[in-house]
């Protein structure tokens, strides 16, 4: 038994071995691709639910890994967290939504639209972030209400984190906009509201997915939003992946949807021609 025992001692350590390995490896190619500027982002159209036209785009990193494959978020982002990789991954995300966004200056309807993007408390609680900011706004010349800076709430739930808070404060005084993302799904969500300066709430999609069963989600989705215009804050739905979702929005008065029924994230050609179309998705 004695033996056994080694044995399986030994197993464990050898796979947290391999693990560590794998992280490491991971980590290497990951400062690769950001020297190389290889990360790329997908655009994921948000609608405005009365037209179904869009309303702005959502930037979601992905990596093109040279033997993985194009891998999504989450298996670089939480790495990128703790290795502090995210800085720079960020900051990389940053220029190139924003000099996408650029490129769409509304042809017919007079007014452009936003790009949504993800910043992580890292980022926001480092020192450089709102520079970084500044800077892309002025070597583009992007009008600052077409960028939103998403933030989750569980982000914000370090609420002596002064530092953020002076941070957020910094970046809406530069014009941007600032989204509080995954509402509804953290501990910190009214309380963020009111200590946070925040003008767009996303409804998280686990609130989406029930509103067509749930009669009970649907009064508690009336009542954000009653919270939201108490506020003069926005809402966005997320994860709007069938039709009875996107009527039920509608009758709550939602106005702003984003999910698989409209559109998945698009390489950036193919959100500019759909922008470029102006019709409904
Ligand atoms: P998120 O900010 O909540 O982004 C929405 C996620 O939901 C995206 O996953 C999107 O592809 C997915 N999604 C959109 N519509 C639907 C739908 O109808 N149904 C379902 N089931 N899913 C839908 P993605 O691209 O894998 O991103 C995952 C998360 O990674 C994001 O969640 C965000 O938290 C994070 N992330 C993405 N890009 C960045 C980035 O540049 N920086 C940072 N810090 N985080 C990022
Ligand atoms: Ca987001
Ligand atoms: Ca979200
Ligand atoms: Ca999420």
């Amino acid at each position: 038994a004695k033996a056994e025992g080694k044995h399986r001692w030994c197993r464990y350590h050898s796979e947290l071995l391999d693990q560590a390995v794998r992280r490491a490896e991971l980590r290497a190619a990951l400062d690769e691709a950001l020297a190389h500027g290889s990360l790329t982002v997908l655009y994921q159209p948000i609608v405005h639910l009365h037209s179904r036209r869009i309303a702005g785009f959502e930037a979601l990193a992905r990596w093109p890994h040279p033997t993985l494959g194009l891998l999504g978020p989450d298996s670089f982002i939480p790495l990128a967290e703790e290795t502090g990789q995210i800085r720079e991954l960020g900051g990389q995300m940053l220029r190139l939504a924003v000099r996408q966004a650029v490129t769409w200056d509304a042809p017919r309807t007079g007014h452009g639209c936003f790009v949504g993007i993800n910043v992580s408390v890292h980022q926001l609680r480092g020192e450089g972030f709102v520079e970084a900011v500044r800077d892309v706004l002025a070597q583009t010349g992007i009008d600052p209400r077409y960028v939103v800076l998403e933030v989750t709430e569980t982000a914000l739930l370090d609420h002596e984190d002064v530092g953020v808070r002076e941070h957020l404060r910094d970046l809406r005084a530069l014009g941007v906009a600032i989204a509080l993302d995954d509402f509804g799904t953290g501990y910190a969500s009214l309380i963020s509201l009111h200590d946070m300066p925040i003008d767009i709430i996303k409804i998280d999609k686990s609130f989406t997915s029930r509103l067509t069963t749930s009669d009970r989600m649907r009064r508690l989705v009336r009542g954000l939003l009653t919270i939201g215009d108490t506020l003069g804050i926005g809402t966005i739905a997320e994860g709007v992946e069938e039709w009875d979702q996107h009527e039920r929005l509608l009758e709550l008065g939602v106005r702003a949807g984003q999910g698989y029924l409209y559109s998945r994230p698009l390489p950036a050609d193919e959100a500019s021609a759909l922008w470029a179309a102006s019709r409904p998705l």
